[in-house]
Parts: C-alpha cells; sequence; structure tokens
C-alpha cells in the first residue's frame, strides 16, 4: 500500500473545506487530511450568520459539514486549536495547545479579522464586531438586555447586522460615511431605492457622518460624530471592512501585501504551502465573498489531486443581500465611465429598477433592484464576454412582471453555471438531482442540493431549472411558500389549522403544526398574531410580544430615541379647541416638533417615553395609529362643502369612514382617501382604497399606493349612495383581512388576487352581507390603546418607565 500524503489545513472555514472537500471528490485515498480551526465548531456557513442573527435559523441549522463528515472522510480535526506556528523548513504545525504535526502539503485559510475603527472608546463594553457565531449570540444576548444599536458602515454586512438587530426589537441606526449605502456595488439610483425600502422596515440611516468617538464610561451610551452631534447606543457593531488575517502566514517567512500573495495555482511563496479564500491575495486582490474563493478553491483541489487544470485568473464579483423583503443583485463594472452606455428601466409603479452597462458591445456589469431574476444570466453574459452588437437591447433586460415563460434563459446556461453562488451549487447538480432523485418541488431540490437555501433569491431559478427538466409535467403554481423558514406550511395552511383545530396561542399553532423552531421568527410571530385575532376577533387575546416595538409602544420610534405621537382627526378635520389643546399639550411637554403628516394629521415630534402616557392624557385624543398595520388616515379634499367643482361631500364621507374602521387590525397598514371630484384632490388613486365622486355617485379604488412601489388603483366599482360606500368598503377591508397574507400590502393583494375576483365576492350581495358581518364583529371589541394605557398602571410600568441599566 503506498503511503497516504499528510495535507493540513489551518483554517475550518468556508474556502478551506470547501477546497478539501473537491480534493476528496476527486481523489479520496491521495491525503490523510488534518484541520485546524480556531473555532469550537464544525465547518458552518458564515453567510447564513445573518438568519441565526435574525432568529430565522439556529446554529445547527448552518452546519455545512458536520462531525460525522469529518469523521466519514477519515479526517482530523481540531477544533478551538489556534495553529501559531509554521517550520517551513521541518514541513511542520504547531498549535496554542502544543500540538505539532508534520505536513507534505499546507493549506493556509485562515480568513480575516474584521477591521476595527481605532477611534477614542473603541474599546469600551457593547463594542463588537460581525463575524462569527460567537458575535451573533453576543448581540442575540445584549438585545434582550438593551434596545438601541448602531451599526457603523452601510455595505452589506452593515445592512444585515442592522436587519437583525430589527427583528431582535431593538432601534437601530446604520452610520455610514458617504450619503449612499452599498455604495460599492449600487449606483445612486438603486442604492436610494435600498435606503427608502429598508426605512420603510424600521432601520434609520445616519449617511455622510464621521464617528470621531465613542462616549459611555465602563459600557458605550452613545457615539460622537465630527460634527459634534452624538447619537444613543448601548451597543455599537462596525461592519466597516475585512483584513486578511495573514499573521501567523507573516511570521512563518510566507510573503504578505497584505494578504498571503499566491500566483494562478495557489501557491504562495514557500514550497508545499498554499494560501485559499480570504486570507489570499491574488494579482492584488484578496476576495471577500464566497463565490471566487470557491473558485479558488476548485483550482486548488484539482491541482493538489494532480488533475489537469486551467490558472485561476480571478473572478468578477457580484453580490445579492439578504435582507428579507428587498431584492438586489450587483455585478461587473456597474458604473457609467468613458466609453460605456447603459440600458435602463425604472418602473416606479412596481419599484423595480434595473440597470446594465455595455462598453465595447459586451455587457460589462449589472445593476438590479426589486426583480433580480436577470442576475444569473447577466453575469453568464458577463463572464463569457457575450457579444451583444447583434442582439435587440430591449430584450437583455426582461420584463417578469409579464409573466411569460421562462425570463432567466436557464436553457442556455452551461452545466457548470453556478445557480447558488453562496452553496456554490451549478446548473448541472440541480438538474441531476431533480432527474436522479426525482424532485418535483424548489423546496425538494433545497433539501437534496442546498441550492436556495440562504436568502432564496436563486429559487426563480430553480424553478425554471425544474421546468426545463420536467417539461410539461412540472406545475410552478403547485410551489408551496411556507410563511417564512419555522415552518413548512404555507399562510392558507396556518388560517385554515387554526380556524379547524379552534388554535387560540401562537405557541399553540407552533406546537400543534411542529413549527421546526419552537421560538418561531420575527416574521411569524406577529402573522399568527394576526392570522389568530383574525379568525377569532372576539375571543382571542392579543399578544403583544409577538408585535413590533412600533406597536407595542404604541408609537413610532424615532431615529434619536424619541417617540412621535398623531392623534387622530377624523378626516383629516379639525376645530379650533382640538387644535388649541394640541398646541397647550406640545408645550407642556416641550414637543420640539410639530409637523402635519402626509396624511393629513399633525406630528408631535420628539417627544420621551416617560412622557408618552401623560401626554395622551393630557391630549384625550384617541390613538392615530401612525406605527400600526391598522387603518391610518383617511385623507379628504373639502369636497362639496367648499369646492366650486366638488359634487360629493368628501369631508363627511371621509369622516365617517375613518370612525368606522379607525382601531381595525389589517394585514398592512391601509390608507383611505376621499376626493369630492374627479379632480381628485386626495390622491384617491394611490390609496388603499380611494373614494371619488362622479356624476351620479362614487368610484371605488382598489391597491393603490403611494410607497416605495407606487401603483395606481384599479376601479373596483361604482356605487350610488354614501350607505353603499361603507358597506363596499367594509367587504373590500374584511376580504382583504381574511386572504391578505400579513405584512402584504392590498397593492400587491389586488395584483395577486385580480381585481375582477375581488370585484366578483364584493358585487355578490349574498358573499358582501357575510363580509360585512364578520367585519361588525370584528369592530365591535376594538379598544383605544391609548386610554387602555394611561387607565392601566402595569402597562405604563411594563412598558413606558425608564429603568435605569
Ligand atoms: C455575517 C456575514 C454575512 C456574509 N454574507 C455573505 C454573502 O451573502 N455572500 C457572500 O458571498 N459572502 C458573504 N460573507 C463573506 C463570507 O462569509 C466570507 O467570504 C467567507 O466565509 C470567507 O471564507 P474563508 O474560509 O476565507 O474564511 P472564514 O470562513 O472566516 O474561515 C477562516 C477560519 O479560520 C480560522 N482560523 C484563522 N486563523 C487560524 C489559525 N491560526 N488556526 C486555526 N484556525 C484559524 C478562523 O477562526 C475561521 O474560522 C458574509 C460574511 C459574514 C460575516
Ligand atoms: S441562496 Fe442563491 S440567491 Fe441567495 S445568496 Fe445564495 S446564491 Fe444568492
Ligand atoms: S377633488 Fe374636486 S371637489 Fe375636491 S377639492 Fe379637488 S376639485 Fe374640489
Amino acid at each position: 500500500m503506498t503511503q497516504k500524503e499528510k495535507l493540513v489545513l489551518v483554517g475550518n472555514g468556508m474556502a478551506g473545506v470547501n477546497a478539501v472537500e473537491h480534493l476528496l471528490k476527486l481523489t479520496p485515498d491521495k491525503y490523510e487530511v488534518t484541520i485546524f480551526g480556531s473555532e469550537p465548531h464544525p465547518n458552518y456557513n458564515r453567510i447564513l450568520l445573518s438568519y441565526v442573527l435574525s432568529g430565522d435559523s439556529k446554529v445547527e441549522d448552518i452546519v455545512i459539514h458536520p462531525y460525522e463528515w469529518y469523521t466519514n472522510n477519515h479526517i482530523t480535526l481540531h477544533t478551538n486549536q489556534t495553529v501559531t506556528q509554521i517550520d517551513t523548513t521541518a514541513q511542520t504545525v504547531t498549535s496554542d495547545k502544543g500540538l505539532t504535526v508534520s505536513y507534505d502539503k499546507l493549506i493556509l485559510a485562515t480568513g480575516s479579522n474584521p477591521f476595527m475603527i481605532p477611534m477614542p472608546g473603541a474599546d469600551k463594553e457593547g463594542v463588537m464586531a460581525y463575524r462569527t457565531i460567537r458575535d451573533c449570540e453576543i448581540m442575540i444576548e445584549s438585545a434582550k438586555k438593551y434596545k438601541k444599536a448602531i451599526v457603523i458602515g452601510g455595505g452589506l454586512l452593515g445592512l444585515e447586522a442592522a436587519r437583525g438587530f430589527l427583528n431582535l426589537g431593538m432601534q437601530v441606526d446604520v452610520v455610514h460615511i458617504v450619503d449612499t449605502i452599498m455604495e460599492r456595488q449600487l449606483d445612486r439610483t438603486a442604492s436610494k431605492m435600498l435606503q427608502a425600502a429598508l426605512e420603510e422596515q424600521g432601520i434609520n440611516f445616519l449617511l455622510a457622518k464621521q464617528s470621531a468617538e465613542i462616549v459611555g464610561d465602563k459600557r458605550v451610551t452613545g457615539l460622537k460624530f465630527k460634527d459634534g452631534t452624538v447619537a444613543e447606543a448601548d451597543l455599537i457593531v462596525m461592519a466597516v471592512g475585512i483584513r486578511p488575517n495573514v499573521e501567523l502566514a507573516r511570521n512563518s517567512g510566507v510573503e504578505c501585501n497584505p494578504g498571503i500573495v499566491v500566483n494562478d495555482y495557489l501557491q504562495t511563496s514557500v514550497p508545499n504551502v498554499y494560501a485559499v479564500g480570504e486570507c489570499a491575495m491574488h494579482r492584488g486582490i484578496a476576495y471577500g465573498l464566497v463565490a471566487p474563493l470557491y473558485e479558488q478553491g476548485a483550482v486548488l483541489a484539482k491541482h493538489l489531486a494532480g488533475v489537469e487544470t486551467g490558472p485561476y485568473e480571478g473572478s468578477i464579483l457580484y453580490t445579492k443581500l439578504k435582507v428579507s423583503g428587498v431584492d438586489v443583485f450587483s455585478g461587473g463594472k456597474f458604473v457609467d465611465a468613458e466609453g460605456t452606455k447603459a440600458i435602463r428601466i425604472h418602473d416606479e409603479f412596481t419599484g423595480v429598477y434595473k440597470k446594465v452597462v455595455i462598453q465595447d458591445n459586451k455587457i460589462i456589469g449589472a445593476v438590479l433592484f426589486g426583480d433580480t431574476a436577470d442576475g444569473t444570466r447577466l453575469m453568464q453574459m458577463i463572464r463569457e464576454e457575450t457579444d451583444v452588437s447583434a442582439m435587440a437591447k430591449t430584450s437583455i433586460l426582461t420584463d417578469s412582471s409579464s409573466g411569460e415563460g421562462s425570463a432567466s434563459g436557464v436553457a442556455e446556461m452551461k452545466e457548470d453555471a453556478i445557480i447558488c453562488g453562496c452553496n456554490g451549487v451549478t446548473k448541472g447538480t440541480i438538474c441531476s438531482a431533480i432527474k436522479e432523485q426525482g424532485l418535483t418541488t424548489v423546496d425538494e431540490v433545497k433539501n437534496c442540493t442546498t441550492a436556495s437555501r440562504s436568502c432564496g433569491g436563486c429559487k426563480p431559478l430553480v424553478s425554471d431549472l425544474l421546468a426545463f427538466t420536467l417539461g410539461a409535467s412540472y406545475d410552478k403554481n403547485a410551489v408551496k411558500e411556507s410563511i417564512c423558514g419555522c415552518t413548512d406550511h404555507t399562510r392558507d395552511e396556518v388560517v385554515e389549522a387554526i380556524r379547524e383545530k379552534g388554535l387560540s396561542h401562537v405557541r399553540e399553532v407552533m406546537n400543534v403544526l411542529s413549527w421546526h423552531n419552537e421560538e418561531g421568527c420575527s416574521k411569524c410571530r406577529p402573522a399568527l398574531n394576526y392570522y389568530l385575532g383574525m379568525v377569532s376577533p372576539s375571543t382571542y387575546q392579543d399578544d403583544s410580544t409577538s408585535r413590533f416595538v412600533n406597536e407595542r409602544m404604541h408609537a413610532n420610534i424615532q431615529k434619536d430615541g424619541t417617540y412621535s405621537v398623531v392623534p387622530r382627526i377624523y378626516g383629516g378635520v379639525t376645530n379650533p379647541t382640538e387644535l388649541k389643546r394640541i398646541a397647550e399639550v406640545a408645550e407642556q411637554f416641550k414637543v420640539p416638533t410639530v409637523k402635519f403628516t402626509g396624511g393629513q394629521r399633525l406630528d408631535l415630534l420628539g417627544v420621551k417615553k416617560e412622557d408618552l402616557t401623560a401626554m395622551w392624557e393630557a391630549l384625550d385624543m384617541p390613538s392615530g395609529y401612525a406605527y400600526g398595520k391598522a387603518l391610518r388616515t383617511v385623507k379628504t379634499c373639502v369636497g362639496e362643502t367648499f369646492c366650486r367643482f366638488g359634487t360629493g361631500d368628501a369631508m363627511a364621507v371621509g369622516i365617517e369612514l375613518e370612525k368606522r374602521f379607525e382601531r381595525l387590525n389589517t394585514p398592512a397598514k391601509v390608507k383611505l382617501a376621499v376626493s369630492g371630484c374627479p379632480r381628485n384632490c386626495a390622491e384617491s388613486g394611490i390609496k388603499d382604497l380611494g373614494v371619488v365622486s362622479v356624476d351620479g355617485g362614487w368610484e371605488l379604488y382598489a391597491g393603490g399606493n403611494g410607497g416605495v412601489k407606487v401603483r395606481v388603483g384599479d376601479l373596483l366599482t361604482t356605487v350610488k349612495t354614501e350607505q353603499e360606500i361603507i358597506e363596499y368598503t367594509e367587504a373590500y377591508l374584511q376580504y382583504y383581512r381574511e386572504t391578505g397574507k400579513y405584512g402584504e400590502r392590498t397593492s400587491e393583494w389586488v395584483h395577486r388576487l385580480g381585481v375582477e375576483h375581488i370585484r366578483d365576492v364584493v358585487e355578490n350581495e349574498e358573499e358582501r352581507k357575510q363580509l360585512c358581518t364578520r367585519m361588525d364583529l370584528a369592530l365591535s371589541v376594538t379598544q383605544d390603546p391609548w386610554r387602555q394605557a394611561i387607565d392601566s398602571k402595569k402597562i405604563q410600568r411594563d412598558l413606558y418607565e425608564v429603568v435605569e441599566l
């Protein structure tokens, strides 16, 4: 028997272990492998840490290679052990625990260290990086005690950390040195769209801000900027960049500049020593994303296996953001420059932006926002330097909203085209798995191959591959979409189970339906709370711990940690007494800013948490629900009462609608408007329900939206009387409550169900009456949360007292 060569890998991370896995597939018997890792875990997917942080995954879910994998492959693994010395002459490595192992071939895959800005106060308690499972655990623990986080760095990592903090119920500011986020991956337009989408989710941005000092005694209390302003914080995460971890290599005489210098076969300056991953510097570049590291690993594995391979010549970078609800892709050189031309689609109605940059008839870069289905196909064209001179330029970008066939062009992709970059899964692997394992759904492909196990951004491609491989037998619509990663159940299955089994608590639903994650997450818990309340309005006890922080507090938290108070002003119509009272309360509580909102209400901004209940009592007005998934406002014009053109009493109808539906819980926020004539001064065309007076009656418009994704409402129906407006609105809103997915705005819901279907339902007298009856029941039990807080010492103590920590 021939003696096996000894291969030692330093660094049990993504790049190194991936290279070893490839190598073992190519030549299972050539090497006796030993792996050292500083962390106390088997190899895990660092990319998915953000899901652990956000509560969508557990640590065990993100393990790529469990301990059995090492055993089964006869690999000796030393976790929790750092290699501190390499003797490149004797060819041995020694660990901090005194273990010395000899090697014939050595791979350094030591990754990176997060860069910590060396500013005053950076050593205080509560200042940290975001890189490892340990960091994640500290952040999760901190969120139980503290409420205000700052993330320094508006790049990919910073935004994911910020989203994680939101999910953990913390307020979060993202501080960034320039005035656009992810500026290395996005152009200005896409960056601003992303910022707006994230602001909508609750992240606050402090842009063009230079951090100067971290303030606090032992523990951080805030971040001071060069302009003298200070933002409060109990926790600061620096996500400003990484530095290749080269200490071990440098101390052992391996050339570093600044990463470990490698050639096209990943060889370092020292014989038999290789480097791969973020620690390596190839042609002057150290990559910080997984796809290039896997490309390096594939070349290294072949080289070590003695299999013929072409050189590694560098990678073209592409990025996808893994923040829920936001689809962003960028790849190649996307910035306009001399000699480049661009094709752009910017659909402000659907919030989609696409830009493809072309130079010398070749695509060199792309930015996609809102619809990223084209990403993989464009990346392939960039890599292959496809000549586009003969192509119709408009066909380079597809319009996926047209619903026509596969837009992604999977059929033309090569077998080795990477479909899921973070898990390194190719078209060939997916197609073979579909054929050999008889897979028929995206979820089955995910479980079998790990493709789309991360953000799921490549799901459309996986779906296209199923259609391509299975042909007509593949039913795309049969694909189940679970409400979150904690369960395989869809929204409809969950609601049906609540109804059928008479479930009455969030935890009961999770138990009975065998949730994978018994605590649930920030996506499913609020959704379950809503569905339970919707199904049994008169008996369900609202679970405030399953609500987002603004809804728990019944006030919007603002970026400086203060709150805003928006009393209800029905139909936007007020009077001097009410105004005087608002003014007096604003003076009494030293409210720094009073502002008219976009919905014709008064926003009292800058209120301290401990003042909230006293202020609500002094105002003696109901909550305006400016924070809730509920009816926000009914905007009106002056209508026939004052306007020369008015044919309908917009103010009276608006007031009646608002009084009828205030406090109603809905799947997402709902805004209404009433205009006295088709001139539409109340902007009824872009509201969840817009009412417009026309000759002889009123038109009702459904599913409009003026937010990030602007959508003009569809004409739902025309009614004659004001009484009918109320009746149809009741039926429409109740149907939305009963069939909408939690978090789904009416604009998306109307698009999904089709306005014709909703019209059929509300115009059917029988169904309409039944919906109205159920709406009556839902409305009969609502209570004003401000009044409840004023009347309950317990609520005041639990939520609004400031506790010194
Ligand atoms: C939260 C987060 C989200 C991310 N999201 C994405 C994403 O969406 N897409 C993407 O492409 N990339 C993403 N990345 C980047 C990606 O995770 C890294 O590029 C990748 O993990 C680097 O792999 P590596 O093996 O080079 O380094 P690592 O995975 O860091 O592995 C290096 C390992 O070596 C160990 N080590 C170091 N020195 C020694 C020593 N002397 N002895 C023993 N062990 C040692 C370290 O402890 C570490 O475990 C993300 C990173 C983070 C932190
Ligand atoms: S799962 Fe797919 S889409 Fe998501 S990051 Fe990985 S490669 Fe990209
Ligand atoms: S919508 Fe018509 S009625 Fe209302 S203010 Fe404008 S012009 Fe006047």
